[in-house]
C-alpha cells in the first residue's frame, strides 16, 4: 500500500499467473505450453531479425501478420487485429467492446484474468454458473447484457461448445459483442470465425502461444467484423503504438504460413491426451473430456491440492485452483509421451499408498 497510488490501484486484484519455475529439470505440466519447439522456420526467421534493422521501430500495424492471419483464415487483413499476445487482445477488447451499462456474461469458472481486466477497466460483470460436468449452457447466456464472453473450450475445464451452440447465443444476441476466446480451439475445436459474415458482433480471439509453441515470443489476434476492429486499433492507438516488435512480427509470420509443422505437432498433442485420459481413468481419476492442450480432472479420494505438492515432489508440477467448486480438480497440461509417461509413474506410486 502506498499513499502514492493512484486510487484505483488499491482496488485492484491482479492476475496470478501459473509458477514458471527457475529449475530447468521439472516437468512442467501447468501453464499449458506445448511441449514442442516454435517451427524451424520460425527460428530462422528470428535469427534473420537479429540485424541493424533493429535500430528502426517496427511496423506499427503489423501488416504481415494481419495479412498471414487472413490468408489462414479465407479473411482480409482489415478482419484482424494484433496483439502482445491474447492477454492484451482481451485487454484492449474489454475497454472497447464490453464496457456498457449492462453487465458483461462470463461463466463463473473460466480464465480468471477475465474479472481482473474488469476490475482494471470498470466493466461492469455477472458470472453465469457453469451446469452438471463444468459445462456451459448456452440458454443461460440468453438475457440482457452488455457483452458475452467465454473460451472455447473452455479453461481449466477444456470443455467444448459446438458451433451450433454458439451460433444460438449470436441468434439470440444481436446487440452487444459476443466475444470467442479461442486460446485453444487448435486441439480439438472448430473455429467460430466461419459464423463471422452472419454476425457483426462475433469478434474471435486466439494466440499462438499454445498451439504454434510461441507463448515467449507474445503473440495473439482478434478476427472480426472492421467495425469491431478499429475499435480495438483505437484504444491500441492511444495505449502503444508499437506492441508487436520485429522479432514477434517475423516469428508470427513463419509461425504462421508453417501449416504441416502445425499439423504434426498439434496432431501428436492430441493422441497424447487421449493416452493420458484412459491413463489417468485407468488410475480412477474422473476427466472432463477435453479438446484443449490439458486435462482437468479429480481423483474422487484424495485431495486434489495434496496430489499437486506429493507430485510436485517428485519433480512434477501441475497447476490446482484452491477455487469453490474446482478445488478438487487438477488442471494437468498434455506434454510429451515421455513426460505424460513420468506422470503417470509417479500418480501409479503415489496412489498405491
Ligand atoms: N485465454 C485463455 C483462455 C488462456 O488460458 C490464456 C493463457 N493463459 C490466454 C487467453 C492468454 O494467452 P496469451 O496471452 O499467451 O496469448
Amino acid at each position: 500500500m502506498s499513499s502514492y497510488w493512484s486510487s484505483i490501484v488499491h482496488k485492484l486484484t491482479p492476475y496470478v499467473p501459473g509458477e514458471q519455475p527457475k529449475h530447468p529439470r521439472l516437468i512442467k505440466l501447468n501453464t499449458n505450453e506445448n511441449p514442442y519447439g516454435p517451427s524451424p522456420r520460425v527460428l530462422d526467421a528470428l535469427e534473420k531479425e537479429a540485424a541493424d534493422s533493429l535500430r528502426l521501430y517496427p511496423d506499427p500495424n503489423a501488416d504481415s501478420v494481419k495479412e498471414a492471419v487472413a490468408e489462414y483464415y479465407g479473411q482480409t487483413p482489415e478482419k484482424v487485429f494484433v496483439g502482445n499476445g491474447s492477454d492484451e487482445v482481451l485487454a484492449h477488447t474489454f475497454q472497447a467492446l464490453l464496457k456498457h451499462s449492462q453487465p458483461l456474461l462470463f461463466p463463473d469458472i473460466t480464465y480468471s484474468f477475465y474479472p481482473v481486466y474488469c476490475g482494471l477497466y470498470g466493466v461492469k460483470y455477472e458470472t453465469v454458473p457453469l451446469r452438471e460436468g463444468l459445462a456451459i449452457e448456452p440458454g443461460d447466456y440468453i438475457r440482457p447484457n452488455g457483452g458475452i464472453l467465454f473460451p472455447n473450450p473452455n479453461a481449466p475445464t477444456g470443455r467444448l461448445l459446438p458451433l451450433s451452440a454458439i451460433e444460438k447465443i449470436l441468434k439470440h444476441n444481436t446487440e452487444s459483442v459476443v466475444v470467442v476466446d479461442e486460446a485453444y480451439v487448435d486441439f480439438g475445436g472448430e473455429t467460430a470465425i466461419s459464423l463471422m459474415d452472419g454476425f457483426p458482433n462475433l469478434l474471435v480471439i486466439q494466440t499462438l502461444s499454445k498451439s504454434r509453441s510461441l507463448a515467449g515470443l507474445r503473440v495473439g489476434f482478434a478476427v472480426g467484423d472492421p467495425a469491431l476492429i478499429e475499435g480495438l486499433e483505437r484504444v491500441k492507438n492511444s495505449f502503444n503504438s508499437y506492441p508487436m516488435s520485429r522479432f514477434a512480427l517475423a516469428g508470427a509470420v513463419a509461425a504462421m504460413k508453417d501449416r504441416a509443422y502445425f499439423e504434426e505437432t498439434r496432431g501428436k498433442i492430441i493422441l497424447s491426451r487421449e493416452a493420458l485420459a484412459a491413463d489417468l481413468e485407468r488410475l480412477g481419476f474422473q476427466v472432463i473430456p477435453s479438446a484443449a492442450n490439458f486435462l482437468f480432472a479429480r481423483h474422487p479420494e484424495r485431495d486434489a491440492d495434496r496430489l499437486a505438492l506429493q507430485l510436485r515432489e517428485t519433480g512434477i508440477i501441475v497447476r490446482h485452483f484452491k477455487q469453490p467448486r474446482i478445488d478438487q480438480y487438477l488442471r494437468i497440461t498434455v506434454g510429451t509421451d515421455e513426460q505424460c509417461g513420468s506422470l503417470v509413474k509417479e500418480l501409479e506410486k503415489i496412489l498405491a499408498v
